[in-house]
């Protein structure tokens, strides 16, 4: 940076005495000073940033970085949201296109994206699959000529400035959803984990690999499906946000209630498609930034910048509630106002009034008393970890 500054001051030097007209020289200095500027400003801080892109009750997620453009997954089979996306963003060129398994939910738009822009490489895991989008997909991709490659756990990328590491399938075992292809993108010391629709069954394969796992932000598998998220992955991962992609009122019940508490519970903050629009994670390889199309995350200690943890996969500690006291990081149920009581999981504005309106509490279990708040929301707001009752509540 400063050597480029330098030259911009040696260059104005030189004009300035120079026997071009004094007007002409100043001109030439400003354009050069501009262009310097912009190019100092691109290398002091090449970012990463990863679109989780709002598509519905499906999954597509664009990464952008300074030299590299990857998609995965092409949204729904009846949508036809994903080329507009890329294009707003201004994409004209992807580099590696993920398909992580043959699902309509996930490669409904591949043919229209190959179709659209140049791909140079395609990545599926080669399940046997005949749905139309796939076939369509499939010769799409032919048709084009984009490189083909099957990744297997433990190959790594090296993909401009990131690193990819594949951690699943290692083989296929017939199941579409549980041979999806896991990759980690490594970029710096900042870690995304992206594992498709993998359930329990892929989650213990990957644990019983060993390979490294630690990820910042977790793309939880399976739009935050029961089935996926189990807590021996998440203890592994230790994500400090999660992100799920789900449709508003989807069939399914995506998210699940059990996959969310799971995660809240290793501290991780959780956003959703859903709630939240496309969410954008940027980063510098040392820190890194959310920023949702609207609204906050559901759950989760903070939702502001977040500082990346050393490079080393380094286990956390869960923030644990003790009772009759309160973290710098927790919501007290006897004092804290409505809006920050809303930070507390299933704890809405109506229950936030019910809650002021019943204080003081002994314990977080005494919630209980509030109309609104059974077991099974008690179960979820303990595993959050965020709510606690101050002894001296008043
Ligand atoms: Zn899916
Ligand atoms: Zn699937």
């Amino acid at each position: 940076m400063m050597a480029k500054f330098s030259h911009t001051e040696l260059f104005c030097l030189v004009a300035r005495n120079s026997f071009v007209r004094p007007y002409r020289a100043l001109r030439y200095c400003a354009a050069f000073l501009l262009v310097a500027l912009l190019a100092a400003a691109a290398a002091a801080s090449p970012t990463l940033t990863a679109y989780f892109l709002d598509v519905g009750q499906g999954d597509a997620t664009l990464l952008v970085g300074p030299d590299f453009t990857i998609l995965i997954d092409a949204g729904r089979h009846d949508r036809a949201d994903v080329v507009p996306h890329l294009e707003a963003l201004g994409v004209t060129a992807i580099d590696l296109f993920i398909l992580t398994h043959p699902h309509a939910d996930h490669v409904g738009q591949c043919a229209a994206v190959v179709r659209r822009f140049p791909v140079r490489e395609a990545w599926l895991a080669g399940s046997e699959h005949a749905t139309l989008s796939y076939e369509r997909c499939l010769d799409a991709l032919l048709e084009t000529g984009a490189g083909y490659h099957e990744p297997r756990a433990g190959e790594v990328v090296e993909l401009g400035a990131a690193r990819l590491e594949v951690l699943h399938p290692a083989e296929l075992v017939g199941d579409l959803n549980n041979d999806s292809i896991a990759v980690r993108v490594v970029y710096g010391d900042v870690m995304l984990l992206f594992t498709g629709d993998a359930e329990a069954e892929a989650e213990a394969a990957m644990l019983a690999r060993g390979l490294p796992m630690r990820a910042h932000v977790l793309h939880m598998g399976h739009h935050g499906s029961r089935t996926s998220s189990t807590a021996a992955f998440l203890a592994a991962v230790l994500p400090e946000v999660a992100i799920y992609s789900a449709g508003l009122g989807n069939s399914y019940g995506h998210p699940h209630a059990e996959a969310l508490a799971r995660v809240a519970a290793v501290g991780a903050v959780i956003y959703g498609t859903d709630v939240n629009g496309t969410i954008r994670v940027t980063t510098d390889g040392r820190t890194y930034e959310v920023v949702p199309e609207r609204g906050g995350p559901l759950a989760g200690p903070s939702a502001e910048l977040r500082v990346s943890a050393p490079a080393e996969d380094m286990p956390r500690e869960p923030i644990a509630p003790v009772a009759g006291m309160c973290g710098p990081e927790q919501v007290d149920i006897n004092s804290a106002p409505a809006e920050q009581l809303t930070r507390i999981v299933h704890i809405g504005p109506a229950l936030a009034e019910r809650i002021i309106a019943l204080r003081p509490f002994t314990s977080v279990a005494d919630l209980l008393r509030v109309p609104g708040i059974g077991p099974a929301r008690l179960a979820d707001i303990d595993a959050q970890g965020l709510a606690c009752a101050s002894a001296s509540g008043d």
